[in-house]
């Protein structure tokens, strides 16, 4: 017997930039996929990215969706829970699969990185010979450590179906950046289990990252949510909607007056408005 769990899903911009039309597609994918089990959609901003990150642009999020004629919780931003990435960094170097990386990014391509699933795999330097304990360094997760401890893990995607962990697309990624306490991943990972998300929705871009989020769940005893990675949108050539440039920001659309709720209406049904 299955017992059921109230679906909480959300949207987790990052205000880097505008919401463009993939955006709104993701964001309307998470929250119809919460309206239709009566469940709750979340939305997070994910500001912890300090030089990028655009204060503004989080106010114009919201009336982006509001515009589509979204309802949503917001939950507090990245930027409030540092505290709680630095307190798990602090577990995971204690469980010792973290090692100190002080490679730039030259560095790692000139080390003849392969391409992985998110960009080149990381060659492994620091791990093989620790760096100067004087220079700034990022954390990587050891996957092969990890691995170890977890044992092996599977993971439940509600298009792809079951899947096992496997590092191998990603490699040793970085959990606990340079100049922050957290990358993407741990920050991403804690924060969908502070916010009780159990269904995490979001672009099949982002689908090899949910094999790191999996693992991370194992070593810190979080509990374990259901993915639903949406295809991406393409336009008529079919190259990624989101790689297209010189599409309308939301913001430029709502601004001139175009229709949001009929927008939405398209995008749900896939279909890309001319012109975009
Ligand atoms: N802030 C991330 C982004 O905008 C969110 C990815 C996710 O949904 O996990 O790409
Ligand atoms: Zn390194």
């Amino acid at each position: 017997m299955e017992i059921a769990v109230e679906i909480v899903t959300r949207f987790a911009p990052s205000p880097n930039g505008p919401l463009h039309l993939g955006h709104a597609f993701s964001a309307i994918v998470a929250h119809d996929l919460a309206r239709a089990a009566r469940g709750r959609f979340l939305l997070r901003i994910e500001d912890i990215d300090g030089p990028r990150s655009r204060p503004e642009l989080s106010q114009e999020f919201r009336r982006d969706l509001e515009w589509l004629g979204l309802t949503w919780e917001e939950v507090p931003a990245q930027s409030t829970r540092l505290a709680s990435y630095a307190l798990a960094a602090e577990r995971l170097r204690a469980l010792g699969v973290l090692y100190r990386c002080t490679c730039t990014r030259k560095e790692i391509e000139e080390a003849g990185a392969q391409p992985g699933s998110d960009g080149l795999i990381y060659p492994g330097t620091c791990k093989r010979t620790p760096p100067d304990p004087s220079r700034p360094a990022a954390w990587r997760l050891d996957a092969a450590k990890a691995l170890a401890l977890t044992g092996a893990l599977v993971w439940e995607d509600a298009l792809a179906g079951p899947q096992k962990v496997d590092l191998a697309g990603l490699g040793d990624v970085v959990l606990v950046r340079k100049d922050l306490p957290a990358s993407y991943h741990l920050a991403a990972t804690l924060d969908d289990a502070a916010d009780g998300v159990t269904l995490v929705t979001r672009g099949a871009d982002l689908f090899a990252a949910s094999h790191v989020h999996r693992t991370l769940q194992a070593l810190l005893r979080l509990p374990v949510p259901r993915w639903h990675h949406h295809p991406l949108l393409l336009d008529e050539t079919g190259e990624k909607l989101a790689k297209r440039r010189g599409s309308p920001a939301l913001a430029a659309r709502r601004e001139a007056g175009e229709d949001g709720r009929a927008l939405a209406a398209q995008l749900r049904l896939q279909h890309l408005p001319l012109g975009t």
